[in-house]
């Protein structure tokens, strides 16, 4: 890989990544302590997300995984979709969910639409990026890992049109 070719620059190294995850594994292991909070990943964006989450995380917890589709390319086409559900019930869980990225708000309000009524003790949103300015629906995830501006970013699990998602860094993509 070319990497000057894709990309316009890196936004957060490895090192920064690993550190920011694991803070946020301390946090929610502190609040979720005796609560053994089902982890809903939602794939593909969130795979090495989850993955160094989860080794962060002290107490019993179970994993689960969703698969939802809204992108095409670099814009969210609005129209989410569920292309795989959960295995587990979550009546009486408490439920953590594992996003990539928030950008719309649009797969989190539909996502938070689909679980409620299934009897879920709590659902709160972890996401490893934000981007708040461009937010078309009230979406306020409880943990975040970084706020960004509006610029369309890979790596660490995020992809261009299914590329990219194995770089160990985020950086952000040089369009052609
Ligand atoms: P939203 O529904 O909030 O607009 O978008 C959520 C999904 O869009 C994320 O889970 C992610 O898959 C994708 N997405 C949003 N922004 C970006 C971005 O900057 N880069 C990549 N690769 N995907 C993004």
């Amino acid at each position: 890989m070319a990497e000057q070719q894709f990309l316009e620059r890196v936004l957060f190294s490895e090192e920064q990544l690993a550190k920011r995850v694991s803070e946020l594994g301390r946090q929610i292991s502190a609040d979720y302590r005796g609560k053994k909070p089902l982890f809903v990943g939602i794939l593909r964006g969130c795979i090495l997300f989850y993955a160094d989450l989860i080794k962060n995380i002290s107490v019993d917890c179970t994993l689960d995984f969703m698969c939802l589709s809204s992108y095409s390319g670099t814009g969210s086409t609005g129209h989410v979709r569920t292309m795989l559900d959960l295995r587990e019930s979550i009546q009486g869980r408490h439920v953590v969910i594992v996003e990539d990225i928030v950008d719309t708000g649009l797969t989190m309000e539909y996502l938070m639409k689909q679980l409620k009524d299934r009897g879920a003790a709590s659902i709160e949103i972890c996401c490893l990026l934000d981007k708040p300015g461009n937010r078309k629906v009230e979406v306020t995830p409880k943990y975040i890992g970084f706020s960004i501006e509006n610029e369309f970013v890979i790596g660490y699990g995020l992809d261009y049109n299914e590329l990219y998602r194995n770089l160990p860094y985020i950086g952000v993509f040089k369009k052609q």
